[in-house]
């Protein structure tokens, strides 16, 4: 059996463990980020790339905060990964659209929007309402079907290519000495004397520090360290278009254009288990919608699709927590992990290397799960 031994293990290499991981050796070089890697369509590799603000923190108005400053350190989060990396991450900040057909949508959008104003912590909402006419005027190049009854906007909201963003991630991190273990599914997590022993089938790490970025395997793990991290998936189909002629400039939660032209569109909300498979029925009913909001994208060929499973708390929300049973283990799950890693990146490694946590974080924990 190898051993091997550093300050801090990040145990999941998906978008998530490779934020926080990528932030981590830029404060500290001994870091591990281990992951069973087999390929699987995990949420990092299959999801929509948005990095999105909009109707994020119903219920928890701090989860809203917590998203406009992810988006506010958006931009200078991409130009540092990618002049690091040297990959390009095609991240726009485009400002983003929820489209509505009909004027019952519309209305539930905007009374939604209104709520969400209502509990804000300074009484704002920076998302606005679109008159049908508004929008079309946003978008000279492309023509609205005719159920289309407006949109809410968010100046916050843009996308992001989440492959390049997760091969970033894992470069920039091993440019600066980082350690990337990949083949590593991780059996076992063991409290001892001066830290925790992580064990997997090869070899024995030893670490002063753990943080479970396990996507679905977060439950499990967190339990061998006295979390209770629940988790459970949900399965979101995409459908990839040819690509055309750049006439979309905004993302949306459903429907954006790609830098290279394609339309990329989704994502189905299915509770299917650990079911991987797309079915015609799903995807069909995915570009119907689309084809409802611009007509013109009935003439492109479908090119691809795929299904991923989404990494959900119950509330939907984040969870950051540290084990008290176990000081120095750590679990982070979030089903934002796009739009929520340059928060990762930067503020949570003083969390993780010095306990210095940002303010009000404690919302956060897993604690409110917990049954009285
Ligand atoms: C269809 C879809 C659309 C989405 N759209 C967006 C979006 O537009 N914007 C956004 O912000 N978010 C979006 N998300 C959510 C986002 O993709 C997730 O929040 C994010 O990918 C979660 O990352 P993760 O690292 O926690 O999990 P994962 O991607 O699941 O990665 C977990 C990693 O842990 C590893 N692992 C698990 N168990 C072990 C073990 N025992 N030992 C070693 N390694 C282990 C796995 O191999 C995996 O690599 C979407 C998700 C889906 C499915």
């Amino acid at each position: 059996m190898k051993r091997e031994e550093a300050e801090v293990a990040v145990v999941g290499g998906g978008v998530i463990g490779a934020s926080l991981a990528y932030g981590i050796v830029n404060r500290n070089p001994s870091v591990l980020l281990i992951d069973k890697e087999n390929m699987e369509l995990t949420a990092s590799r299959g999801n929509f790339g948005l990095v999105w603000v909009q109707g994020k923190g119903f219920g928890m108005p701090h989860y809203a905060d917590w998203s406009i400053e992810a988006t506010e350190h958006w931009p200078e989060f991409a130009s540092r990964l990618e002049e690091e990396s040297g990959i390009s991450l095609d991240y726009e900040k485009t400002g983003g659209l929820e489209i509505c057909l009909g004027a019952q949508e519309f209305e539930e959008r905007k009374n939604f929007l209104g709520q969400m104003q209502e509990q804000s912590k300074d009484g704002t909402n920076p998302c606005e309402m679109l008159s049908r006419s508004d929008l079309q005027s946003k978008l000279p190049d492309i023509v609205l079907g005719d159920e289309v009854s407006g949109a809410s906007y968010c100046p916050h909201d843009g996308f992001v290519n989440p492959l390049a963003l997760l091969k970033a991630l894992h470069w920039g991190f091993q440019q600066k000495n980082g350690k990337y273990r990949h083949g590593h599914s991780v059996l076992n997590i063991q409290k001892n004397g001066c830290g925790f022993c992580i064990e997997t089938d090869s070899c024995l790490f030893q670490v002063n520090k753990v943080v479970i970025a396990s996507g679905l395997g977060t439950t499990k793990l967190s339990k061998m360290v006295s979390m209770h991290v629940p988790v459970r998936p949900e399965r979101g189909q995409v459908l990839v278009t040819e690509r055309t002629k750049r006439v979309f400039p905004f993302a949306t939660g459903r429907l954006r254009q790609n830098a290279d032209g394609s339309f990329m569109l989704g994502a189905s909300n299915e509770d299917v288990g650990y079911n991987l498979e797309t079915s015609p029925e799903v995807l069909s009913s995915i570009a119907s919608h689309a084809i409802r909001i611009f007509p013109v994208l009935n003439n492109l060929q479908l090119i691809r699709s795929w299904a991923s499973l989404r990494v959900l708390t119950p509330d939907q929300k984040p969870v950051y927590v540290e084990s008290e049973e176990c000081p120095g283990a750590f679990a982070v799950t979030s089903h934002s992990g796009v739009t929520l890693a340059s928060l990762h990146s930067n503020h949570l490694p003083d969390w993780i290397l010095d306990g210095k946590k940002p303010l009000d974080f404690d919302v956060f924990h897993s604690r409110r799960f917990d049954v009285p």
